[in-house]
């Protein structure tokens, strides 16, 4: 047995490598949207979580150019040291208003907010039941909070009663946490079901609106909005990122004003990192106030959606279930989602293979974008009948 570093990684890579689980990034070289330079060459791109086009969009840069301008390229500080701007509050106030609650609270990602905000909720003495396809962020929150963590099955809502009942009464304070857009299947969880549940044994529901936020609802507000729920008198935390449909960089809580007040008394990824970047904070203030002014984006979003599906239906190539912007091609195994992806790399797409130890089984994952042409769709259409009918 070696104890060198190097024997180690080498050792770790090979592992990886031999399970065809090794991965790099690709290097993109032109503005975000629907078409994008990869390598050298223009692929129409169905990778992004950009999905309402808006990272490239004239009126975002330019606001995120002036707060530049204006503020400069760093907050330099922490929000509770120097870090603060108006920006900020102009941006929790948006975020809150569109979100139909009291207060919210930006982060440096969407990441950073999962992470803080379940460790700063609960504690030793408590319990967290969360869906095992729950983000990386959930799952590494829920461990550094020291809580006990029982998995239940995806969306199984008998599961999770079982387990409830099980574990509930011994433990103080118990917090479910459920992404509501699962993030590799594209799957919405039960919401009205996992409240009514919370309500029944007494616990509190963290809920991931990472790619529901622009995506869901009739204003793009999200998983609540979807089921037509009110956020307020209830035991919800709403977290997502102005990173995907937002088309910026940055996470955010929104909930009462006590959890907030709470969140920046004790939440140690906001308290004790740089504030968010003038140039990012007015980025997604200028977003949020398109994604409101022109709904039509969202519209066509979703008629981009149900085209891919229709495709897929036509084909007959068989999908995981989906009602949101994500929609994946089941495959057998790691070398055929591999082999496919670069297949249709070279027929013009960029569409990634999702592998273990990321998904317990190998898929194709389609993100949609707003800006999708119709011709497009009839390219993809007619290269994934030339792959599949030979
Ligand atoms: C992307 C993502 C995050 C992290 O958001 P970032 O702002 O990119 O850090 C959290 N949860 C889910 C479900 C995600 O897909």
């Amino acid at each position: 047995m070696s104890s060198s570093l190097h024997d180690y990684l080498a050792k770790s890579l090979d592992t990886i490598k031999k399970a065809n689980w090794h991965r790099q990034e690709k290097l993109i070289s032109s503005l975000p949207g629907a078409v994008v330079e990869l390598e050298g060459r223009l692929l129409v791109n169905f990778a992004s979580n950009d999905y309402l086009g808006l990272a490239g969009d004239k009126r975002v840069i330019e606001a995120a150019t002036a707060a530049l301008h204006k503020y400069g390229s760093g907050s330099t500080g922490s929000r509770l040291l120097s870090g603060h701007r108006k920006l900020h509050e102009d941006l929790e106030e948006a975020i809150a208003s569109w979100k139909g609650t009291e207060k919210a609270l930006v982060f440096s990602s969407g990441y950073a907010a999962n992470l803080g905000t379940i460790c700063s909720l609960v504690k030793g003495k408590d319990l967290i039941l969360e869906d095992e396809y729950n983000h990386s962020s959930l799952k590494n929150g829920a461990k550094l909070s020291q809580a006990k963590v029982v998995p239940y099955k995806h969306c199984d809502l008998a599961d999770l009663t079982e387990k409830l009942s099980k574990f509930r009464s011994l433990y103080r304070h118990c917090l479910i946490v459920t992404d509501s857009v699962f993030s590799m299947d594209g799957d919405v969880c039960p919401l009205p079901e996992l409240i009514a549940i919370s309500e029944k044994f007494d616990c509190w529901l963290l809920l991931d609106d990472a790619h529901a936020t622009g995506v869901l609802g009739k204003t793009g507000a999200g998983i609540m909005e979807h089921f037509g729920l009110e956020a307020t008198g209830k035991n919800i935390i709403q977290v997502g990122t102005l990173s995907k449909a937002i088309g910026s960089l940055g996470g955010y809580v929104a909930g009462s004003s006590l959890l907030i007040d709470f969140l920046r008394n004790r939440c140690p990824t906001w308290i004790y990192t740089t504030a968010l970047s003038p140039a990012d904070t007015a980025a997604a203030i200028a977003a949020i106030e398109i994604i409101k002014k022109e709904p039509q984006r969202r519209e066509q979003l979703w008629h981009n959606i149900n085209t891919l599906k229709q495709i897929f239906q036509h084909l007959q190539l068989p999908t995981f279930p989906s009602d949101s912007a994500i929609i994946c091609l089941k495959c057998h195994n790691p070398p055929q989602a591999l082999h496919l992806s670069l297949q249709l790399q070279d027929k013009g797409f960029f569409v990634p293979a999702i592998r273990p130890p990321t998904v317990p089984t190998s898929r194709l994952r389609f993100s949609l974008m707003a800006t999708h042409l119709p011709q497009h769709f009839q390219q993809l259409a007619s290269a994934l009948s030339h792959l599949f009918r030979g």
